[in-house]
């Protein structure tokens, strides 16, 4: 009889050559555990998803509670669902008030394709300014504001009429005119290497929308949710975009995207042609209910307050002589190493470590820490004694 490995390998699409190959059969608060007990320590929340915690019982209840009444109803947006209408009336709670209207969707690569679609319909305009190492995912849409050549050329032709500046370059942003729809940026870059803006570039940014009329969309994909130690880093930033972007922890680990913007701008999606934006699964019921029992948790048990004396904890022990820098705030790290070598090495070792690290799509010298928001300090502790065994075993063994 076939392995798990076996059949992953042959019946699932794989697009890395180098998959990490855990099979993992069960996940709770902070850690995975594979079929032998094996047990990882996850730094990665699934890339920025699991920011409550792997199966949090409030988020277990509210899914159940939903199943016991309804699952899939209709497409989007025809039927109330109270899970979609609860959760949008507090999502908005913490939103700057003309961020008052909420579309649901899958993913955060729906969320972008929706957003670039409503500036493009309330503009009347299509040039697309975005930001260079910027990712906001793999649909067509999503990948021709991303900002790497290198994925873009594979896939051309793309969108038309994009244009691609350089984050913190305050020149560049020239290119922003009469003619432009949106300008779309991560104000912290993510997957860039957690790069944070320069004091004044999104206020620059914000100026320069205004006074061309084009629409400014924030992806807090990665960063929303307690991510940065702010619920949204719009709260940090003090800037307001027109368009918020929204997915990946929104759903408390459950499917779920949105972009948030004025009912005015939403409603340009309405008519001309009607449904101008379609989608059967968007705000799913179950998903909405999690999302919501998630949301509130970061509330109850004070998480985002405590992501600081987190983040500095995880700074103080990180003391290792491979490590160049640590960069980012609250539970969004990237931690610098002297060779991307050593970064190869380590991602890869983790798990021998009892660890579940991950790279950066575009920057090679640094691995990711972005645990749930629940890890306690003695689980911060327990991850730095383990990332600088794990460092020391790459500095003998991980240059190739
Ligand atoms: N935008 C940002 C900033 C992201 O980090 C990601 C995913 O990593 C996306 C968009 C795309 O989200 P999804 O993978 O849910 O389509």
């Amino acid at each position: 009889m076939s392995t798990n490995k076996e059949l992953f390998l042959k019946h699932l699409g794989q697009t890395s050559s180098s998959p990490l190959m855990l099979e993992i059969v069960k996940a709770e608060g902070v850690f995975m555990y594979g079929p032998s007990g094996e047990k990882y320590l996850d730094l990665i929340s699934g890339v920025s998803v699991s920011n409550t915690g792997h199966r949090h019982p409030k988020v277990v209840q509210a899914v159940r509670e939903q199943v016991d009444n309804y699952m899939h109803l209709m497409v989007y947006g025809e039927l109330i669902q109270s899970p979609q209408v609860k959760y949008a009336e507090y999502i908005t709670s913490f939103l700057p008030a003309s961020l008052n209207s909420i579309y649901f969707v899958n993913s955060g690569s729906e969320a972008v394709e929706g957003s670039l679609k409503l500036a493009k319909r309330y503009t009347g305009r299509s040039k697309i300014v975005s930001f260079e190492n910027a990712y906001h995912g793999s649909t067509h849409g999503a990948l021709s504001v991303q900002g790497s050549e290198l994925y873009r050329n594979a896939f051309r032709p793309l969108l038309p009429d994009t244009f691609m500046i350089r984050f913190n370059d305050a020149d560049a942003l020239s290119v922003i005119d009469d003619k432009t729809a949106c300008v779309i940026i991560e104000p912290v870059q993510g997957e860039g290497g957690v790069i944070f803006p320069e004091e004044g570039f999104l206020q620059l940014i914000r100026q320069k929308c205004t006074s061309t009329n084009s629409l400014l969309i924030f992806d807090e994909i990665q960063t929303g949710f307690g991510r940065t130690g702010h619920m949204f880093a719009i709260d940090r930033f003090k800037v307001v975009p027109d368009i918020l972007l929204l997915a990946k922890a929104m759903g408390g680990g459950m499917p779920l995207g949105a972009f948030v913007s004025s009912a005015e701008i939403m409603s340009s999606l309405t008519s001309k042609p009607t449904l101008g934006h379609i989608t059967t699964f968007g705000g799913h019921p179950v998903c909405c209910a999690a999302g919501l029992a998630s949301m509130k948790i970061l509330i109850e048990e004070e998480l985002i307050g405590s992501c600081a004396g987190k983040s500095k904890l995880f700074r103080d022990l990180l003391q290792h002589d491979l490590i160049t820098g640590i960069r980012g705030e609250g539970l969004l790290l990237a931690v610098q190493l002297a060779h991307p070598d050593f970064v190869r090495y380590a991602v890869a070792r983790a798990p021998e470590f009892g660890l579940i690290l991950d790279y950066f799509l575009f920057c090679d010298d640094a691995f990711r820490i972005a645990p749930p928001l629940t890890i306690n300090e003695e689980e911060v502790s327990l991850a730095c004694l383990q990332i600088c065994k794990l460092l020391d075993d790459a500095r003998t063994n991980g240059m190739s």
